[in-house]
């Protein structure tokens, strides 16, 4: 007996094509995709999460800077928000009370990465004091955006609260300022600023130390209430 073409090319269909085997097959890649799928997704909580960690020892790591800086100024014998007297250390003494980075920009006249400081772009209200000796250096409201990479201000507290040197390393000619108090590098005026003075204050985050508003408003008051 001859068979029947259309039955011989169902025998000789590969099993792939076979109805049952297509249906096995879209059953099987259905559970692959499944599991991929679930573990795209389990890979994406992962990096997520990841991402939340990091955020979260960002964070703590830059409280912790702000603890050992509280600490330090703790530790350091001269810091003082309200004694306006003059302090003259060497570097050899500043060099055991000071931090790194703090030494090394204050007394070093060094600078600080460009973009690197969080008061860069602070838009919170209160005083920003020196972080070698505690004297009040800017008020927020002398603040400005300039883009330059580090915190900038149009005028500082009063006349003293800043000293003035001329500046030629580099080959350029700048005006330096430091702490009317400590004598300490701040960074560097120029004359490009906006109004009222026209000028600009260029000053390493690294040596300021801010105080909110508020809390230096109760503070204020606390004092008064209670004279030491
Ligand atoms: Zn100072």
């Amino acid at each position: 007996m001859v068979k029947a073409p259309s039955s011989k090319r169902d025998v000789n269909k590969p099993d792939c094509l076979r109805p049952d085997k297509l249906a096995e097959l879209c059953t099987r890649n259905f559970v692959v995709i499944n599991l991929s799928m679930n573990k795209i997704i389990r890979n994406s909580y992962i990096v997520v999460l990841a991402f939340v960690l990091q955020c979260c020892t960002y964070s703590q790591s830059s409280n912790n800077h702000k603890l050992n800086r509280m600490d330090n100024n703790r530790n350091n014998p001269v810091y003082s928000r309200n004694d306006s007297s003059k302090v003259n250390l060497s570097n050899e003494e500043w060099k055991k009370i000071l931090p790194g980075d703090i030494y090394e920009v204050a007394r070093g006249k060094g600078t600080e990465r460009p973009w690197s400081s969080p008061y860069e772009n602070s838009h919170e209200i209160g005083t920003y004091y020196c972080a070698v000796c505690g004297n009040p250096l800017f008020r927020s409201d002398t603040k400005f955006e300039s883009g330059c990479g580090w915190p900038s201000f149009y005028e500082p507290v009063s006349k003293g609260s800043i000293i003035y040197d001329n500046d030629n390393s580099f080959g350029m000619e700048r005006t330096e300022v430091m702490c009317g108090r400590c004598k300490s590098h701040l960074g560097h005026v120029f004359k490009d600023g906006p109004p009222p003075t026209g000028l600009r204050y260029c000053i390493n985050g690294v040596v300021l130390d801010f105080e909110k508003a508020k809390a230096a408003g109760r503070k204020y008051d606390a004092e008064k209430k209670n004279p030491s």
